[in-house]
């Protein structure tokens, strides 16, 4: 028999990160000070080049100061750790983040753990993480952060929700499976050691993939109706870029799933930005 096909909405992350983006242009033209960020890269990864320039123009479209420190690659750790304790210090900087990732020689916890947690705009220092934990919030990692939102912007409540979050990096997989069980859904965290991750997540509601594998995730690991938010990105040998989830399969399958590219990505860069305001009334002292 044919299986009867239902409309699956494409949830679209440019979009909702465009609406965003003008509501925090509003809230910065507002303020006296100008916001002001810190982007610190160590060394030349091509990768870590676009990402700061995308970040940097976002931030002034918003009128966010952006200021980047490209440092050398030969940088040792404590001079890094030094960098980030002056500009720790510095009453004028509202918000630091670390470009990942960090030469092999210097160790990536340490100089998290450096960043004043509350001018940690990436939401990875140990407080930050702690304080999701235990329900009580303060900056959220960015990409989780961006998920939840498009999540809600198609599933209205998620209570009682059976959800699936493959990967358990810091970054993403471990604080987007705590956001989720926040919201009142039972997670279930899968990984590479995970057996039968198509039987698991064959009964999820939500899937929220985080792997870096290419379609890792096929239909038949899917429930009819799930709702799929993808963060994976993969460069192909064709240089296209793709996710974790097999997109075409799920159209008339999923509820809804977010594109790669056009879905997560462009919603984390938002969501930093968010988060520096956010650390910026902290800072200054604003309701
Ligand atoms: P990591 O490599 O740190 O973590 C990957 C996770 O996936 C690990 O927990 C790993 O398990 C798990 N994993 C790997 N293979 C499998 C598998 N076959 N089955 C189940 N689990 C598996 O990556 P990140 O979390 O930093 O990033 C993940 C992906 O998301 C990447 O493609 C990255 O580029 C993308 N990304 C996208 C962002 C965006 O803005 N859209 C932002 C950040 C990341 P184990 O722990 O056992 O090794």
């Amino acid at each position: 028999m044919r299986e009867k096909k239902i409309k699956t909405k494409i949830i679209n992350g440019k979009k909702t990160a465009l609406k965003i983006e003008e509501t925090l242009k509003k809230e910065v033209a507002a303020f006296t000070k100008k916001p002001k960020m810190a982007v610190i890269l160590v060394g030349d990864n091509p990768a870590g080049l676009i990402y700061v320039s995308h970040k940097k123009k976002t931030a002034e479209r918003i009128g966010i100061e952006a200021q980047i420190y490209h440092l050398s690659p030969v940088m040792t750790q404590d001079a890094l750790i030094a960098f980030i304790q002056e500009l720790n210090q510095n009453p004028s900087i509202h918000g630091i983040i670390v470009q990942l990732p960090l030469p092999a020689h210097i160790n990536e916890n340490s100089i998290l753990n450096a960043i004043n947690p509350e001018k940690d705009i990436d939401g990875l220092h140990p407080q930050n993480l702690g304080r999701l934990f235990i329900d009580q919030p303060r900056l959220i990692p960015c990409t989780p952060l961006a998920c939840l939102t498009l999540l809600k912007s198609v599933c209205k409540n998620l209570t009682g929700k059976t959800a699936v979050v493959v990967g358990r990096s810091r970054l993403v997989g471990k604080p987007m499976a705590q956001l989720l069980l926040n919201e009142q859904c039972t997670v279930i965290q899968a990984h590479s050691k995970t057996k039968n991750l198509k039987k698991i997540c064959a009964i999820a509601d939500i899937i929220v993939s985080a792997t870096g594998h290419a379609e890792l995730i096929r239909k038949s690991y899917v429930k009819k109706g799930a709702v799929l938010i993808d963060v994976g990105i993969i460069r192909l040998a064709d240089k296209k870029i793709t996710g974790d989830i097999a997109f075409n399969e799920m159209i008339g399958h999923a509820k809804a799933v977010t594109p790669v590219p056009g879905g997560v990505g462009p919603m984390t860069v938002i969501m930093l930005m968010k988060n520096l305001i956010s650390a910026y009334r902290t800072i200054e002292k604003i309701n």
